[in-house]
């Protein structure tokens, strides 16, 4: 089973040394979380699969995502394509250890959140402030998205400058924070407020 050992910092077949299948509450297809050494460093890592359905009577496991350590971050469905596909690529040079990359990337999400808001600032300080002043994000998701800004241009521009591995998980953070914030929380507490308002008319 192929997983990113984050010790060893390389995808690997885990040796699999135990297994427990299981049913969600409302699922029809079992998952599988299973319990590996990773042959390299012979750490213990813990990983899932799904069984998915890919045609009539066929079946297979998905790709193994590793739950622990350092559980992977699932994107959610909410986020437009203009966000995730570029947040795809971010997690993809991390786990690639091409950590200038993870930043252009991170900072190409934060872009297409602004072409997805249609920002009148075509670049991502102006787009970012534009969505501070119609409050789409507050004080300190803008704080981090400039921060953030700063070091994809370090990224995207030949330098000797380098972005470091803590640095790129700080941004990858950011990066799925504010996409959060924007795409999933705010919606949720607007779904709140209104069935709050409805509740005391
Ligand atoms: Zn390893």
């Amino acid at each position: 089973m192929i997983v990113d050992c984050p010790y060893c910092e390389s995808k690997v077949d885990g040796i699999v040394r135990g297994e427990h299948q299981t049913y969600g509450e409302h699922e029809d297809n079992p998952s599988k979380r299973v319990l590996l050494e990773c042959p390299v460093c012979h750490c213990t890592l813990l990983a899932e699969t799904e069984h998915w359905q890919i045609g009539h009577e066929e079946y297979k496991w998905s790709n193994a995502i590793r739950l622990w350590p350092e559980p992977e971050r699932i994107l959610s469905w909410e986020l437009p394509d203009i966000v995730s596909i570029a947040l795809i690529e971010a997690k993809k040079c991390f786990a690639g250890q091409a950590y200038i990359g993870c930043a252009v990337m991170c900072g190409r999400a934060i872009e297409g959140i602004c072409k997805d808001f249609k920002t009148k600032n075509n670049n991502i300080a102006g787009g970012l402030k534009e969505l501070l002043d119609r409050q789409v994000i507050d004080k300190r998701i803008y704080d981090w998205g400039d921060a953030l800004r700063i070091q994809r241009n370090i990224g995207a521009h030949a330098s000797e400058e380098k972005i470091d591995r803590v640095d790129a998980t700080d941004l990858l953070d950011f990066a799925l924070a504010i996409c959060d914030y924007v795409y999933i929380l705010r919606n949720k507490f607007e779904q709140f407020m209104e069935r709050h308002n409805k509740d005391n008319q």
